[in-house]
């Protein structure tokens, strides 16, 4: 085998150009003391669909972009295989994302700090919330202006839209203009991370700047193989570019930000991980630390479809060659319209039963239809409303089913494995039917097409939920952090009893946030720069002067 090439000596390896590793790439290199490397498996954001909110429907199932991770059977989902896309381009899957602003509740980080983990509370962290925002509204208590992360409202009202807002007050729960304000509760229009109709993803919004200085070396189409140790302590990294395996050595720290399904693939194929697990794949162990890969936590969405009364929604647009070219006019002079929509264009947060103390249900709704998330749309009007659970207590895992490290892992999320998240989303579904029944929306509901009215009891209901429930995209916490055994980082995200190694992603959330994760992980990206450049700043060493 030809020797590795080493590409020299750096302060600060990164793994992963994806939501939080732009924002450690900009903000480790912001003071130019010192040298990091940004690996990156990806390649470029070349891509014009990434740039246009309205394209990641494009993206589910683009291999340039998009690692396209599927589930293994899930047991209690009819053991079918959902898909999990996943970005695999600067900017990660804050590239292909829905582009939705949510953060999650604030008693979300301060059950994490209960857990233990001193720094975590929402007061803790809402500093680096509005740190990382340019909220288009301006700065207030809860928002920042100035930061990298582009916040801006939806670019014009819908009528179906307003309909559900009003249907919801119909149905006793209140309007909210601000789902990242004082409260969550409620129904309204999401805000979008993008700024003039278009995406700002963290690599347009933290990279684009950092790329500019010369102590930032960025490498695309590299794929992180192995994390080099020296006893105990993390010196470096081994990835591979094309047929050529390069090495290159931290003299602080690595830093792993690959995401909630690579991040313990990476540290597994390391020899950090389930002992078992690495033996049976010829792994040497490193550490033997069960919690890497378990824990997985997602978010699953049921979507209920509606026929409407009127050709007023994307579906006409899109099937009638005339509104396309309107709309894309529309999109190019006023940076307006249905090219400016993400995942959602209005929602609500809500609670199932009277006694919880904060919404335990999301809603998404958009104004097209189609069967499944990215396929064609419906040749009618139509509509979808989708129910997710927010704080599931079903776990499941991620573990390598090779060695080599372009296999990709065994992905487990065990979506309703729980009674209680079965509850929780049937109980959402007859909640969204009870929105969609009151007078403002009756008049644009032609026919419920799927689960359909012959879907009546709790059991047709859970029924439908397992034939079709899917993914809303936001898995975490497979390297969790906490202060119990399986807890694999620890406050300061350093992984327990390694040296020079912290992972920085999605997968540290102790549990999953009662939201959209896209800002949660920015966050975590923020402090966890911030945590590394003080750690630094305190180890070094003192200059004494006569
Ligand atoms: C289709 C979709 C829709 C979503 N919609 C929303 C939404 O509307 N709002 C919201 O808030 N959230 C949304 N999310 C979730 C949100 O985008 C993610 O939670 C967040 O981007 C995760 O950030 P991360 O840094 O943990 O991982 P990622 O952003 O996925 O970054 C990981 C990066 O590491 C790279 N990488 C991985 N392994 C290696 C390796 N071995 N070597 C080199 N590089 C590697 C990857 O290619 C990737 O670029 C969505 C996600 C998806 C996929």
């Amino acid at each position: 085998m030809a020797a590795a090439r080493d590409l020299g000596s750096f302060d600060y390896i990164v793994v992963g150009a994806g939501s939080a590793g732009c924002v450690l790439a900009n903000r480790l290199t912001a003071s130019s003391r010192h040298r990091v490397l940004l690996l990156e498996a990806g390649g470029r954001d070349r891509n014009i669909w990434i740039h246009i909110p309205l394209g990641y429907g494009k993206l589910f199932n683009d291999a340039r972009v998009n690692w396209l991770y599927s589930t293994e059977p899930e047991p209690d989902l009819n053991n079918r295989n959902l898909i999990q896309p996943r970005g695999k381009v600067l900017g990660g899957s804050s590239s292909i994302n829905g582009l939705l602003y949510i953060r999650g509740q604030p008693n979300d980080f301060d059950h994490w700090r209960q857990l233990g983990n001193a720094g975590w509370s929402f007061e803790d962290v809402l500093p680096f919330f509005r740190r990382a925002e340019d909220q288009e509204r301006g700065a207030d208590a809860m928002h920042g202006t100035g930061g990298p992360l582009a916040v801006s409202n939806v670019s014009e009202p819908h009528p179906l839209c307003e309909a559900f807002i009003e249907a919801a007050q119909q149905a006793g729960y209140p309007r909210n203009d601000d789902f990242n304000g004082p409260s969550q509760e409620g129904a309204g229009y999401f805000q979008l991370t993008a700024r003039n109709g278009r995406r700002c993803s963290t690599a347009v919004g933290y990279l684009r700047e950092a790329k500019r200085r010369p102590n930032l070396a960025v490498v695309t189409g590299a794929l992180a193989s192995r994390i080099l140790f020296s006893g105990r302590r993390a010196t470096g990294l081994e990835f591979r570019q094309g047929d050529t395996t390069h090495v290159a050595q931290a003299s602080g720290e690595v830093i792993v930000a690959g995401g909630a399904f690579n991040s313990p693939q990476l540290l597994q194929l390391s020899g950090l991980g389930p002992a078992a697990l690495l033996q049976s794949h010829g792994i040497p162990v490193v550490a033997d630390m069960f919690g890497v890969g378990a824990d997985l936590q997602d978010h699953l969405q049921v979507r209920m479809q509606y026929r409407c009364t009127e050709p007023i929604t994307m579906n006409d647009v899109i099937n009638s060659w005339r509104h396309r070219m309107a709309a894309g006019l529309r999109y190019i002079l006023l940076r307006k319209g249905l090219l400016t929509i993400g995942a959602g264009y209005a929602g609500g947060f809500f609670r199932t039963r009277t006694d919880m103390e904060t919404p335990d249900v999301q809603v998404h709704f958009i104004i097209f239809s189609g069967d499944a998330s990215g396929a064609a749309l419906h040749p009618f009007p139509g509509f979808i409303a989708s129910i997710c659970q927010l704080r599931p207590e079903s776990r499941g895992s991620v573990r390598i089913k090779s060695a080599d490290p372009a296999r990709p892992p065994a992905i487990q999320p065990r979506y309703l494995s729980s009674a209680f998240d079965c509850d929780t989303v049937v109980a959402g579904m007859k909640l969204l039917r009870g929105i969609m029944r009151q007078p403002a929306m009756r008049h644009y509901v032609a026919e419920e097409r799927a689960p359909t009215l012959d879907c009546v009891s709790d059991e047709d209901l859970l029924t439908f939920a397992r034939a079709t429930g899917s993914t809303v995209f936001h898995p975490t916490s497979t390297c969790r952090m906490g202060q119990d055994a399986a807890a694999v980082v620890d406050e300061r995200l350093r992984v327990r009893g390694i040296d020079g190694l912290r992972v920085v992603d999605a997968s540290i959330m102790p549990t999953v946030v009662s939201g959209n994760t896209n800002a949660a992980v920015v966050m975590i990206g923020e402090k966890g720069a911030d945590m590394i450049l003080q750690d630094a700043a305190a180890s070094a060493p003192v200059a004494i002067s006569a």
